[in-house]
């Protein structure tokens, strides 16, 4: 992406760790720039430290001694949130209950004295982009949980924040609206294109709406990278894991190629290690005839789910194998089948991790 045809500040975080009043450590402290417009991703499991850096940003916690906050160079640390100029979105929605849909949006305007004319053309633009119309004079107890966030996003962008914050925005919602609003929330993020922070535990979430991804570990950044990395080249077994499916076969490893139960596996190298670890995903893996393959095993189980169907494959490897197959192949259980995967589709791990 183009840094500089985004909208908002560039935002530096500088060795900002946080450790609370009673001891608990909740970030170590880390270093991270995010691109003027660019939409960055906290990813991790609950209690990671997501919503500690998304404070620290905001100007809601202070980080411990050393760490800066710096938007486009200026140091903010000192600087409290009402001056920073973000506009944040929770997971449940702190809007007004009692004031109408075009009163929430209209706050932040109204107590900065925008005038009236200016106020009412910003509403209506925000009631489009965020696709809201028919509901403006509706209170906000009227609306469902959907509406409600569109009414969250359209208040928060309302004055031209430099920065928007958004901390799992979908989460209380039901799945099916989840996944809606997912889709929907990425053509309003690219249409606004503000820098824009979001916190999710939600990968599908992450890949989606993120230009770069943040994987957060216990307080520490486990990994950096535009999604299809994160996805296809995870750099530990837990970023691996908590991606998507993934299989993670163990074995020695003799001139490149893994020594598998079901035979050998190509993976272009030429190392030779006592015991390796790789990463598959599930869908890069080709079911073949088993005779002359390289690689062969037994079908344990066929999970039809219509797009796709999950085959559980046992005897290759020392755990069962996951493949995400067409759903036009025909595979029943107790089959006996050859298995073909891409060299660049093996991804080596560091074993320890
Ligand atoms: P996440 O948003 O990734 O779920 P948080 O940033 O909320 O994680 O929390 C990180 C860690 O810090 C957790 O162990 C949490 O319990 C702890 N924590 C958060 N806020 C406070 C606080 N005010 N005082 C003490 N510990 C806190
Ligand atoms: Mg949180």
């Amino acid at each position: 992406m183009n840094a500089v045809q985004g909208h908002g500040v560039a935002v530096r975080i500088e060795n900002c760790g946080k450790t609370f009043a009673d001891g608990t450590h909740a970030l170590e402290p880390a270093t991270l720039d995010i691109a003027r417009g660019e939409t960055l991703v906290l990813l991790g499991p609950s209690g990671c430290g997501k919503t500690t850096m998304l404070r620290i940003i905001a100007g809601l916690e202070v980080p411990d001694a050393g760490g800066r906050v710096l938007f486009d160079g200026k140091d903010m640390t000192p600087v409290p949130i009402e001056q920073r100029n973000v506009g944040m979105v929770f997971q449940s929605y702190a809007l007004f209950p009692n004031m109408s849909v075009s009163d929430n949006i209209g706050y932040g305007l109204k107590i900065r004295g925008v005038g009236k004319a200016e106020r009412t053309r910003r509403i209506a633009e925000l009631i489009e982009l965020t696709n809201i119309g028919g509901l403006e004079h509706r209170r906000i107890d009227q609306l469902s949980g959907g509406q409600r966030q569109r009414v969250a996003l359209a208040r928060a962008v309302a004055i031209r924040p430099g920065i928007l914050l958004l901390d799992e925005p979908l989460t209380a919602l039901d799945a099916a609206l989840r996944d809606r609003l997912r889709s929907e929330l990425n053509r309003m993020l690219r249409a606004l294109g503000i820098t824009t922070i979001y916190v999710t535990h939600d990968q599908a979430e992450a890949m989606e709406l993120g230009d770069r991804i943040v994987v957060m570990r216990k307080g520490a950044i486990a990994q950096i990278g535009v999604p299809r990395d994160i996805y296809f080249a995870p750099q530990s077994r837990f970023v691996a894991e908590f991606i998507g499916a993934a299989n993670i076969i163990e074995a020695p490893l003799v001139n490149g190629h893994f020594v598998l139960p079901g035979g050998r596996l190509a993976t272009g190298g030429s190392d030779n290690q006592a015991r390796a670890v790789a990463m598959i995903r599930p869908e890069t893996i080709q079911i073949t005839h088993a005779e002359g393959a390289f690689l062969a095993g037994v079908i344990d189980s066929v999970g039809f789910s219509g797009d796709r169907q999950r085959i559980i494959v046992k005897d290759v490897s020392d755990k069962l194998l996951t493949i995400d197959a067409p759903n036009t192949i025909r595979a029943k259980a107790g089959e006996r089948i050859g298995l073909s995967i891409a060299q660049d589709a093996i991804r080596l791990l560091p074993p320890d991790k």
